[in-house]
């Protein structure tokens, strides 16, 4: 019987205990729980949910009060708990607080002189699959708990006096969730190892995403979701030494650990910074070459954008590392090296914590003393730099104001009012809409990673983005102040909070209201008033009035909700106006009369009726997931207005006469029924095309679009040499740069836009040539548009003299198409008007020209 279930365990073949992660000769305490008994299956054998992941994490924490504690940082929108982990000696623990102070000062240049760090203890965070799936790292981390919890002896003893252990075992609990619930209900009893099966293809949009559909190893920087602000609270909290971030790759790789591309790290991260990163590298090499792993290192990946996992510590006096792990993806798969299986990863992800941990413990000093110079050396190069502070503010958008300075408060940047009012860089800037960053602070480096342009590059190939400059991205005005134009003088009260007293002194009015459009939240609120059946006008040109008996100017775009003639009693207008702008801080004028003192009257034609918005997107298979993810965020969190998801199936068989806008974001569309989208255009729909679903409305003879290419980088005709191929192509890759585009102010699709020019976001080759219709390029480049980033030549001739949005009608329907990304990672505000104009103005605009054809 014994022989005969050996023999089923050989053929079943993932079952691993746990011996085979374990290193050998350590003694294990056995009131600690494996995980088996917790989670109910072998570690490898199923993919770990996190549910019982965190059955695991709770039930360790409780069986080794004196070596962990537990903690609950957050929740992920789907309200699952994000757990960290402390694990350090009992003797650390009942000091944890004084420990973490004293760790703190080390960043602290006016107290970090006086710390002795040789009886300091080192700071590591263990961080796993950001990427949902990426499964290796999180099922590693029920190892690495197990073994930080019960192992015996010298060695653990040393370990946990001189480390403090930040265990997060799931950067991305939502993402986790639906991988492991794909990835098991899909397992077979005899495991099937075939790649093309389905275990291994995941439905749309996948598990590496968050509930979002977003990029959370992009989110770092911008901290625009709940995962990443609750993680970044704890970081700044501990300010760790080092963080690793365990990933995946393809599945025909092997095992890749930082150092990256040493050509493509950021210029703002220290050399030191590189050097400790190699130094760990020789313990990663040591330690899989004990267990037989292959690697690289070195030749792929880069530290270039802050907003990933293993790069934002290296501009906050820390070392991120990367892991790649080859994938399984699901329990065994045939790759190009042999069958992976799923523990070998596993595996390979713990042995890698190990090393990480066994070269932090040795390399201590140097990690603390390299964070305590990384501070002090940011005030010598504050000294150094030609900026002394930047300014920013936007006086008629203070919500765009507050999400600006929150995001900066995240990364502890401080922030001061500007006392008083100051013109720079061609903006006025006034005292209570304007704040200054000086440049002479703990945190010199990220201010200048979150503030400056760039234009020359040492390398032009790019695993992520080439550009993220914010203030452009927020589209806020800001002014980079030198020697000569900044002094201490002009800093008000330190800013604190965000958040701004809601204005909320109109009065009720029998005859109507008015609110500009300026404002970030204003496309939510006309929303909401509207969704509660409340009529409601846009003004299409400035006008002059009498508010409160002075005059006021009120740009195009301003809302105007006429009192009469509406299904509610002025009462109830009333109380829901009110109610709005409180919810969106939002300034309502009350008017008593019509008769304005320039411009047309209240009751012109020029104040246009404007309905509510009913908005379907299309999702699934060839739509661009993260794409997708950036505008249902900005119209479910942002903005409050339900979208329909359409799945291109769904398209093709329902009646679409509900819907008067659709959104096509960029992504393949060749399933949906063009000809079924075409007569719903023709029938008076309006349809929002953007990057690569321009191309694809305009070759489906939906929208009147041409386009200009860009040349290639390599001549046919040449010889090159085939060494240079990746780069050579590469370079002609645009990868996310900010070009300015021009903006015709009185077009309907620039309504609250104050500044004749915005930022976009592009990472496509898409160039439209401008309208013949002199009225439908409302934005478009100029000769250079180039503001930050890598573009190569080719490029750059493209994007020269191109429509960035260009607006064209069909029958009685109009097509918006947009080259760019106006929604990028949601933190691109600055594009965040424009896509809201195309909701609900697009269908207002007249796209009909016939002079001169
Ligand atoms: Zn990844």
């Amino acid at each position: 019987m014994l022989l005969c279930f050996c023999v089923i365990a050989f053929f079943c073949g993932t079952t691993q205990d746990l011996g085979y992660y374990l290193p050998d000769s350590v003694q294990y305490n056995p009131a600690i729980p494996k995980p088996n008994t917790i989670i109910h299956h072998e570690v490898g054998e199923w993919h770990v949910t996190h549910d019982r992941l965190v059955d695991y994490m709770k039930a360790i924490a409780s069986a080794a009060p004196d070596r962990v504690k537990m903690e609950t940082i957050g929740l992920t929108y789907e309200n699952r708990p994000q757990v960290l982990l402390i694990f350090t000696s009992p003797q650390n623990h009942k000091n944890l607080e004084q420990i973490r102070q004293q760790h703190i000062a080390l960043s602290d240049p006016t107290k970090s002189t006086s710390i002795d760090i040789e009886n300091m203890p080192a700071v590591v965070w263990i961080g796993h699959s950001i990427h949902g799936n990426e499964p290796s790292g999180t099922n590693a981390a029920l190892i690495s708990a197990y073994y930080l919890a019960a192992a015996q002896g010298k060695n653990i003893n040393d370990l946990l006096e001189n480390v403090i252990i930040l265990f997060d075992p799931s950067f991305n609990p939502d993402g986790l969730q639906r991988f492991s619930t794909w990835v098991n209900q899909h397992k077979s009893k005899n495991l099937v190892t075939d790649p093309n099966s389905r275990e291994f293809n995941e439905v749309w949009p996948g598990g590496r995403f968050n509930h979002y559909w977003f990029d959370l190893n992009r989110d770092w920087l911008p901290a625009v979701h709940v995962e990443s602000q609750n993680r970044l609270a704890v970081f700044h909290q501990w300010k760790p030494n080092i963080l690793t971030d365990h990933h995946e790759q393809g599945s025909n790789a092997t095992f890749f650990f930082q150092p990256g591309v040493p050509s493509r790290v950021n210029p703002l991260t220290p050399a030191k910074n590189q050097e400790l990163t190699a130094k760990l590298g020789k313990y990663h090499a040591a330690f899989l070459d004990r267990i037989g792993s292959l690697y690289f290192t070195k030749e792929a990946y880069d530290d270039y954008y802050y907003g990933k996992g293993s790069t934002y510590p290296d501009v906050n006096g820390a070392i991120g590392i990367l892991f790649e792990q080859a994938s399984s993806r699901g329990h065994a798969q045939q790759t190009a090296n042999g069958i992976l299986r799923f523990p070998m990863t596993i595996r390979n992800q713990f042995t890698t914590t190990l090393s990480t941990l066994e070269g932090a413990k040795n390399l201590r000093k140097e990690f603390l003393s390299f964070q305590r110079d990384f501070y002090k050396t940011s005030a010598t190069e504050s000294s150094a730099a030609a900026t002394k502070a930047y300014l920013f503010g936007d006086s008629k958008d203070k919500g765009k104001n507050a999400e600006f300075i929150t995001m900066l408060k995240r990364h502890q940047i401080e922030i001061y009012d500007l006392k008083n009012n100051l013109k720079a860089g061609g903006y006025d800037f006034k005292n209570g809409s304007a704040y200054v960053v000086p440049a002479a602070q703990n945190q010199h480096r990220l201010i200048r990673g979150i503030f400056d342009k760039t234009l020359s590059y040492k390398d032009s190939l790019f695993y992520d983005i080439t550009s993220w400059t914010m203030p452009l991205a927020y589209g806020l005005p800001y002014a980079e102040l030198g020697s000569a134009q900044y002094n201490q003088n002009m800093l008000g009260e330190k800013v604190i909070t965000a958040a701004k007293p809601v204005q909320n002194s109109f009065l009720k009015s029998e005859y109507a209201y008015l609110f500009e459009w300026s404002e970030l939240l204003a496309p939510a609120a006309l929303y909401e008033i509207q969704n509660a059946g409340i009529g409601t006008r846009v003004a299409t040109a400035s006008f002059e009035i009498l508010v409160n008996g002075t005059s006021k100017k009120f740009d195009a775009g301003t809302i105007m909700i006429p009192v009469q003639m509406q299904t509610w009693a002025s009462d109830k207008i009333f109380e829901t106006l009110k109610s709005v702008s409180q919810k969106y801080n939002l300034q309502l004028h009350t008017l008593t009369t019509g008769s304005v003192l320039s411009g047309s009257d209240i009751g012109s034609s020029r104040l246009a009726n404007i309905t509510k918005p009913v908005v379907a997107m299309i999702t699934g298979p060839g739509v661009n997931a993260t794409d997708a993810g950036e505008f249902w965020y900005l119209m479910d969190q942002r903005m409050n207005i339900p979208v329909t998801h359409l799945e291109p199936g769904i398209f093709n068989r329902v009646d679409l006469g509900k819907y008067n806008t659709i959104v096509l974001v960029g992504g393949n569309y060749n399933e949906l029924n063009k000809e079924k989208l075409k007569t719903w255009v023709q029938a008076g729909g309006n349809l929002i095309a953007l990057e690569e679903a321009v191309t694809w409305a305009s070759q489906s003879g939906i929208s009147n679009v041409t386009f200009k290419k860009a040349k290639g980088g390599a001549d046919s005709v040449q010889m090159l040499a085939y060494v240079d191929k990746e780069q050579i192509e590469g370079a002609q890759q645009v990868r996310g740069v900010i070009l300015r585009a021009e903006a015709d102010l009185t077009h309907p699709l620039a309504f609250g836009y104050s500044y004749p020019y915005i930022s976009l976001f592009k990472s496509n080759r898409v160039y439209m040539e401008k309208s013949k219709n002199p009225f439908a390029t409302p934005f478009y480049y100029k000769e250079k548009p180039l503001q930050s980033g890598w573009m190569s030549r080719q490029n750059a001739d493209a994007a020269k003299n191109s429509a960035a949005v260009i607006i064209s009608g069909l029958g009685s329907g109009k097509v918006i198409s947009i080259a760019d990304n106006p929604n990028f990672r949601a933190f691109w505000l600055s594009g965040t008007k424009l896509m809201m104009n195309t909701i609900f103005f697009g269908r207002m605009v007249d796209t009909g020209f016939s002079a001169g054809e």
